[in-house]
């Protein structure tokens, strides 16, 4: 699998998944652009990753604005005069009881899980359907297509990045671009730092492959879907969750 050549941009790229999905591009040959909040965490990613290898830059993008998407992508296409790959992997939670969930907590994990992908693809989809060439990758959770009790808002959003990614496979799959979905489960990352020991065991002991992931496991399924070795596949959600969901 090559990546040499190809754009390939990440949100969220410098920490967590996206870090190492941006890792794992790069090492293929990719030119990475890499977009976060923290300018300064993503820029410092960026530099490391040019030492060797294709160039990589860090861009500034809060995905819940749509201008701040919109500036974002222009000045990747200014910068690489093209985008082959997108992964939507920015994310945040906000859980809650149900009966408690405050609407400022629904709205800011709905507009940064799902109107974020939806924003960034719009953004890039233009480009990429001129080109008649393209891949996405848009990374949903298991909890999406599972429920969890505690995460209405982030299952909801989660489940719309599921359908927004067969819509948008369905409406682009003519011109040569593919939208896929990776659908992890419980992955080692800031996101679930704060969940105990015992919490962790209870989610992962019974599982078949009986451990919690790494952000590598992710990588490698984000990388085959974008690649051209899954040329003829789309619309489809591959679970990457140790067999939680089967
Ligand atoms: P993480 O370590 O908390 O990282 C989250 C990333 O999202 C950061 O790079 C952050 O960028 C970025 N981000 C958040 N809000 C953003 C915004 N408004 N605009 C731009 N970037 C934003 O989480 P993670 O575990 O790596 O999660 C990555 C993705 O995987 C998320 O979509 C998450 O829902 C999904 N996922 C995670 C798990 C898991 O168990 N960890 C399971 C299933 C799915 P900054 O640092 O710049 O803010």
């Amino acid at each position: 699998m090559t990546f040499d050549g190809k754009v390939v941009l990440v949100t969220g790229g410098a920490r967590g998944i996206g870090r190492a999905i941006a890792q794992r591009f790069h090492d293929l040959g990719a030119q990475v652009a890499i977009f976060g909040r923290n300018v300064e965490a993503a820029q410092a990613f960026a530099q490391e990753l040019s030492k060797s290898g294709a160039p990589a830059k860090a861009y500034g993008c809060d995905v819940s604005s749509a201008d701040a998407c919109n500036a974002a992508v222009e000045e990747v296409l200014k910068d690489f005069q093209k985008i082959d790959v997108l992964v939507n992997n920015a994310g945040i939670t906000q859980d809650g009881l149900f009966v408690r969930m405050k609407d400022e907590a629904w709205q800011q994990v709905l507009e940064t899980n799902l109107g974020g992908a939806f924003r960034i693809m719009r953004a890039c989809a233009r480009s990429m359907l001129k080109a008649r060439s393209g891949a996405i990758v848009n990374v949903a959770s298991v909890v999406g297509l599972i429920g969890n009790a505690g995460q209405a808002n982030y299952c909801a959003a989660k489940a719309g990045l599921v359908g927004l990614t067969k819509a948008a496979a369905r409406e682009f799959g003519a011109r040569g671009v593919r939208v896929n979905a990776v659908a992890p489960g419980l992955i080692e990352t800031d996101m679930t730092a704060s969940m105990t020991g015992d919490q962790k065991q209870a989610l992962t002991g019974n599982l078949p492959l009986a451990r919690a992931g790494k952000p590598e496991d992710v990588a490698g399924a984000v990388c085959f879907l974008a690649s051209d070795d899954a040329a003829y596949v789309t619309g489809q959600v591959l679970s990457v969750c140790g067999g939680m969901v089967m």
